[in-house]
């Protein structure tokens, strides 16, 4: 198995689950007590979450860039972003690095083709679900279509991933919130969910909704352990 080389912390909550996740997909596919060959460079979220809601991504790409290159530099063969918004600076990541990344867009629409939908409901932080970099990549190398809620309830869900997911609070009040947005998008035709942010996943399991859920980190963590596993 090749090394995977993880940027993390962002926030490690989710960190947590991909290392939970790549884990026991090794196990899983190689048996025994087989685990995963990683390394994760974990930042400290509090000065990236400061940087993103300042609108310095330069500054957000330098800090990318810097910790796709120690992971390199480390031995990692492959580079997973553990977050979907960071993956807005994704360009500059692969520009330098040399060895592959994988883009959590297109893990996640792989699945999503495979199902055959083109029309999904997209729950994310407000700079994935407004701004276009992850939305243009589903569209136009996939051909998928994403719905975001209206605004009062992207600020909703926005709000709960920085001030109780990225905390590790999960609450009853706040799965409800996204229960009821989700419902909203399904009513304005999306055929399919994506959590389209990392802590997602801890609030919201496929068993609590009636469509398909497409969970980022599961799917971008299980993807990474295939290619370690084919490169
Ligand atoms: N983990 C989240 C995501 O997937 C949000 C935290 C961040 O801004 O990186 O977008």
């Amino acid at each position: 198995m090749k090394t995977i080389g993880l940027i993390g912390g962002m926030s490690w909550e989710s960190s947590d689950l991909y290392y939970q996740i790549i884990n026991r997909k090794t196990q899983a596919l190689l048996g025994g007590v087989h685990s995963c060959q990683c390394l994760m460079y974990s930042v400290d979220f509090a000065q990236i979450a400061e940087l993103q809601h300042k609108g310095q991504w330069d500054i957000l790409a330098q800090h990318m860039v810097s910790a796709a290159k120690k992971l390199e530099l480390a031995g990692a063969d492959v580079v997973v972003l553990c977050t979907n918004t960071m993956h807005k600076v994704a360009a500059d990541i692969e520009k330098n690095i040399t060895i592959p990344f994988l883009h959590i867009v297109d893990a996640v629409a792989e699945e999503i083709q495979q199902k055959s939908y083109t029309k999904l409901g997209l729950l994310a932080t407000k700079f994935s679900m407004e701004e276009d970099f992850l939305k243009s990549r589903y569209k136009s190398k996939f051909g998928i279509e994403t719905i975001i809620p209206d605004e009062d309830d992207r600020t909703d869900v926005h709000r709960i991933i920085y001030e109780e997911l990225v905390r590790g609070i999960i609450t009853e009040k706040s799965k409800q919130r996204y229960l009821d947005i989700i419902e909203k998008l399904v009513l304005k035709g999306a055929e399919a969910i994506i959590s389209g942010c990392t802590e997602i996943e801890l609030l919201i399991k496929p068993s609590d909704i009636q469509v398909d859920l497409f969970q980022t980190t599961k799917i971008h963590a299980e993807k990474a352990v295939s290619l370690a596993l084919a490169i």
